[in-house]
Parts: C-alpha cells; sequence; structure tokens
C-alpha cells in the first residue's frame, strides 16, 4: 500500500470557524472553532490524506495583517521544509484572503502546494461550505498536479491563483472570482483539473527576504476616489505616515483635475502612488490613466487597489523601484 500524502492544515479562524445563535442567522462570530473541530464535520478527509492541524491564529480575518501574514508565511516554510509534507492548506476568513494569498505567492519559494481556502458560511449555518471547501483544498494540496504553481486559493469547487484571486462577493458561496488570469482550474470531490501547465506568477518568492528579519512593514495608504475628489482625505495619508501610497481611481485610472497638483506634488516629495481602479475588475494602463507614469507614479495593471497596497507594501519594505516591480508583476502580454 503506497503512503498518503502528508498535508498540513494551519488555522488562522474566519468564518469557515465560525459559529452563529441557529442555522439561519445571517450574523456570527467568525475564529471560534480549532482546525480539529473543523475536521470533524469531514471524516472522509482521513481517507485521502494523513492530516496534521496546528492553529496558528484564532482571527477574523478583518484583523489580519502584513503582520501576522509575515509570521504565517514564516510558519508554512518550516512546514513545507519537512520532507514528509506533501502540501500545506491554510484556513482563512474570506474578507483578507485575497491580500494573504498575494503576500504569501510574493514571499513564499517552495515548490510545494501551498493552498488558502475559507468560507463564505459559517460552520454552524445551513449549507455550510466550509467543509467541502476543505476537502477541495486538501485535495488539491495533496496532487501532483499542483506542484510548482505557487499559492493558489480553492473555493466553491474552482482553483485560482493566489496573486489573481479576488472577492467578488460579500455574501453568496460563489464570491471569489478571478481577475485577468486568475481561474486555473476545478476540483470536484475526488477529481481535480488544472487548465494551464505548473508555473508561478511573475513575482512568486520575489520578497522572500522580509520573512529574514523582524523590521516592521511600511504603512502604505488606499484613497478611494469619488466624485468631486477629496484632496483633504489624500494628502491627510501623507501627513499620517504612510510611505507609499495606491489611488483607487475611476474607470481605467482617472481622477479629477484638482486631484492632481497634490497627487503630484506628494509623487515629487518621494512618495510612490501606484494608480489603481475601484472597479471590480481593474486594469489601469500607463496610457489609460490621469497621472503621468514618470518619476513615483506607475500604473497598477492588472492589481486592484488591495493588491497593489500589498505589492507596493513589500516594493517598499525590499527598495524595490516600483516601476520596475508594478511592471514584472503584470501577467504575460
Ligand atoms: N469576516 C470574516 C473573515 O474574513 C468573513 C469570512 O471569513 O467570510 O474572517
Amino acid at each position: 500500500m503506497t503512503a498518503k500524502p502528508k498535508v498540513v492544515i494551519i488555522g488562522t479562524g474566519g468564518t469557515i470557524a465560525g459559529r452563529a445563535a441557529s442555522a439561519t442567522d445571517l450574523a456570527y462570530d467568525a475564529a471560534q472553532l480549532s482546525v480539529d473541530e473543523l475536521l470533524e464535520a469531514i471524516p472522509g478527509l482521513k481517507d485521502i490524506a494523513d492530516i496534521s492541524a496546528t492553529n496558528l491564529f484564532s482571527l477574523n480575518s478583518k484583523d489580519m495583517g502584513p503582520g501576522e501574514w509575515l509570521q504565517l508565511a514564516r510558519r508554512i516554510e518550516t512546514c513545507a521544509e519537512d520532507q514528509d509534507t506533501t502540501g500545506v492548506v491554510v484556513t482563512h476568513g474570506t474578507d483578507t484572503l485575497e491580500e494573504a494569498a498575494l503576500f504569501l505567492e510574493l514571499t513564499l519559494r517552495t515548490q510545494k502546494p501551498v493552498v488558502v481556502t475559507g468560507s463564505m458560511r459559517a460552520a454552524t449555518a445551513l449549507s455550510a461550505d466550509g467543509p467541502a471547501n476543505l476537502y477541495q483544498a486538501v485535495q488539491v494540496s495533496a496532487s501532483n498536479q499542483a506542484i510548482g504553481r505557487g499559492v493558489l486559493a480553492v473555493l466553491n469547487g474552482e482553483i485560482f491563483s493566489g496573486a489573481r484571486v479576488i472577492k467578488n462577493h460579500s455574501i453568496a458561496t460563489d464570491a471569489f472570482k478571478a481577475s485577468a488570469g486568475g481561474l486555473i482550474g476545478s476540483a470536484y470531490s475526488g477529481h481535480t483539473f488544472f487548465f494551464v501547465p505548473p508555473g508561478f506568477s511573475p513575482l512568486h518568492g520575489a520578497f522572500h527576504r522580509v520573512l529574514q528579519n523582524d523590521q516592521a512593514l511600511p504603512q502604505v495608504g488606499v484613497h478611494y476616489v469619488t466624485a468631486g475628489g477629496n484632496e483633504q482625505a489624500l494628502v491627510s495619508l501623507e501627513a499620517a505616515g504612510c510611505q507609499g501610497l495606491v489611488l483607487a481611481a475611476f474607470g481605467s485610472g482617472e481622477i479629477p483635475e484638482a486631484l492632481v497638483p497634490s497627487a503630484q506634488a506628494i509623487a515629487e516629495r518621494g512618495i510612490p502612488i501606484v494608480v489603481s481602479s475601484r472597479v471590480n475588475h481593474a486594469v489601469v494602463l500607463p496610457d489609460t490613466m490621469t497621472l503621468n507614469e514618470a518619476g513615483n507614479v506607475v500604473a497598477s495593471r492588472h492589481l486592484n487597489p488591495q493588491k497593489s497596497a500589498i505589492l507596493l507594501t513589500l516594493t517598499l519594505a525590499t527598495g524595490s523601484d516600483p516601476r520596475d516591480v508594478f511592471t514584472r508583476a503584470d501577467i504575460a502580454k
């Protein structure tokens, strides 16, 4: 008999570990159950992999951020270095899952599958989606086909590139979608399909060195552009100590003329500005935005504001050049 794959599950909290007062309550408390308790609802899991479970955090992911993701990345690395480990699954709240998945993709170097999952319904809800999501995440992480693809997100039977997955709905169970190039496979119980050959996103592991020291990561502010501008709100981000800014601009990167002088002045004072879009599927190119891509101003390409903020944080933390990084991070042309 061949040995079963060995999968480590690292719990961080989220709705997948959430509990409500009744099965039909929309309100619930996230991050109440341990991974071991989640596994009790999935007896068949032990047939497909030997599982070892550990709880790193018990947090609603609204309270997860770069500091927690640094610790998570280090823990994943330690688990992946164990030659017995086939793959690693992370259970995570869905609200910041797309940021966590990009952070991990940019900092981890392992070839082994690392799969992030979560759920939209609490563990106690009618038709909770957590057990199926966790089963499929383990199934994918245990699969040889998932090797050499970087960080993946598995939810609702779909496999996404961690770099490209986005949350697109506040409540529905098919909340996760792919931004350009992000949907790469599907996972049905017992069957894993990849639509594209193995390969990493362009900046896979490029910021690995941030895992090696304990410095606090730089603060990046996001300014949400609304009709009429709001220059004061933009300027206050610099005053609050942000070392980089992301604009969630209109459409393909336009901003009101009234904001242009302040934005340019901020960039000239040495604060990089990434122009992204408040539209769900963001595409901002140098020739579609109001500001010129020059000096400290750069287009986000296919990254939305929250993903741009993660990439800019790591860019600043490593003293890298924002234009070079955002150009290289883009999907193949
Ligand atoms: N607020 C929850 C969290 O992100 C939502 C979820 O997990 O779906 O932890």
